[in-house]
């Protein structure tokens, strides 16, 4: 027997999985404050949500699905991103009008693992359904910058496009697929593949990006309803604070995109690894999946890269606030009553599953990186407690009643 995770994996363990509990609840608070409930669905969908919400022709579907046949004989895959999920949900549930829907979990791709690219990835996104005004757009953009904000990051650059919609942008993606046709000898084979099929993609690759600084800008092909809903988003986001650089060769190289676009790029990064999040507008997608049409907007970000980019080890946070430590066995009684009040006061505590010497149990709350520690002794007859800070090692004697407070502020 191999003890290794699956190739591509991870077993996150503490201090790491500190860091990933602490920014999850970051993500969870914050959603539930701009007002997006949670939606929970499958982690695996029919084959079809992807291959027609995703898109037949994209990398994603093409080569990176994990896709397995059912003991009923149906093609089913792991999801490999969170939208076209909640929007086939969406639909599924016959709820008209407006939803906001928080997701956060694990999704599968099959790629070449390295540095913040795992096969089995975590994202957390919003989606805002239902609705086409820019102040949804604003709204998502907005709280993806707060979400890096909350959790620390120095600088935050969000970037922002517009790449209009079906009566705009076919004449953009004619303007751009001239000027790739003349800029043939300088692309890579797999761009050339998509030049003719979808011109827009071959904005994504990283290998011709260099050379395409002069290509036709989308937003100069906008007709005058995506301009003014690309304004208003841009006024919006200007009113909360948030900033933005336009970035006019940033795109969703999927069909059903429109209008806007945005990622968000961690400064200060290696440049592979510093798009920490991103989405868009998606008009088109509920209908791309045979439903009716229902607009939406929404985000993506990747917690793995979200980590890696921080540089968040975990080690700094800790995990218990008070570790109690017995004298004698026959105080363990109470301990044990007294380690659970502690706890329903909100206080991290913990002891040891059986007595040891009072040596072994101080050895065991540092393992457990406890800030703190409470000796339960013969001082107990009188309702009193000696606390020791372990980081300082300083010790006093206070009352059974204020260590759950002490414990509090001594974290
Ligand atoms: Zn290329
Ligand atoms: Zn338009």
């Amino acid at each position: 027997m191999n003890f290794t995770p699956p190739k591509g994996t991870d077993d996150i363990f503490p201090p790491t999985s500190r860091a990933w509990r602490r920014t999850l609840i970051i993500w969870e608070n914050l959603a539930e404050r701009y007002g997006y409930d949670l939606v929970m669905g499958p982690i695996f969908e029919s084959t079809d949500v992807f291959a027609r919400g995703v898109g037949e022709s994209t990398e994603v579907v093409q080569k990176q699905m994990y896709t397995f046949e059912d003991k009923g004989g149906r093609s089913l895959t792991l999801r490999p991103e969170g939208t076209a999920s909640v929007v086939r949900a969406f639909l599924g549930s016959g709820v008209q009008g407006e939803m906001k829907l928080a997701y956060s979990g694990p999704m599968f791709r099959y790629e070449r693992p390295q540095a913040g690219r795992r096969r089995q990835f975590y994202q957390t996104g919003v989606e805002y359904l239902a609705t086409a005004a820019p102040d949804a757009d604003a709204e998502v953009i907005e709280i993806g910058y707060r979400f890096l904000e909350e959790l620390g990051f120095p600088a935050v650059e969000v970037a922002l496009n517009s790449i209009g919609d079906a009566a705009c942008r076919p004449a953009y993606v004619e303007a751009l697929r001239i000027y790739l046709n003349e800029k043939r000898e300088l692309l890579c084979d797999e761009s050339l593949a998509t030049l003719e099929t979808n011109p827009l993609r071959v904005l994504d690759c990283k290998v011709c990006a260099p050379h395409l600084i002069d290509s036709p800008k989308a937003v100069d092909y906008l007709c005058g309803e995506c301009a003014s809903h690309f304004a208003s988003i841009r006024e919006r986001l200007d009113g909360v604070g948030v900033p933005y650089r336009l970035e006019p060769r940033l795109v969703r190289g999927l069909d059903y995109y429109t209008r806007t676009a945005f990622e968000y790029i961690a400064t200060g990064f290696d440049a592979a690894q510093n798009a920490v999040g991103g989405g868009g507008r998606y008009d088109g997608l509920a209908e791309t999946l045979g439903g009716p049409a229902v607009p939406g907007v929404g985000l993506a970000m990747g917690i793995d890269r979200i980590l890696l980019a921080a540089g968040q080890t975990g080690a700094d946070i800790a995990p218990l606030d008070l570790f109690v430590v017995v004298a004698s066995p026959e105080l363990r009684e109470r301990a044990a009553g007294f380690l659970s009040d502690l706890r329903r006061a909100g206080v991290r505590a913990d002891m040891t599953p059986d007595q040891r010497s009072v040596k072994a149990q101080f050895r065991a709350a540092n393992r457990r990186k406890a800030t703190g520690a409470a000796i339960i002794g013969d001082e107990w007859n009188s309702s009193r407690v000696v606390v020791r800070n372990l980081t300082t090692s300083i010790q006093e004697l206070i009352s059974v009643e204020e260590v759950a407070e002490w414990a509090k502020n001594n974290r």
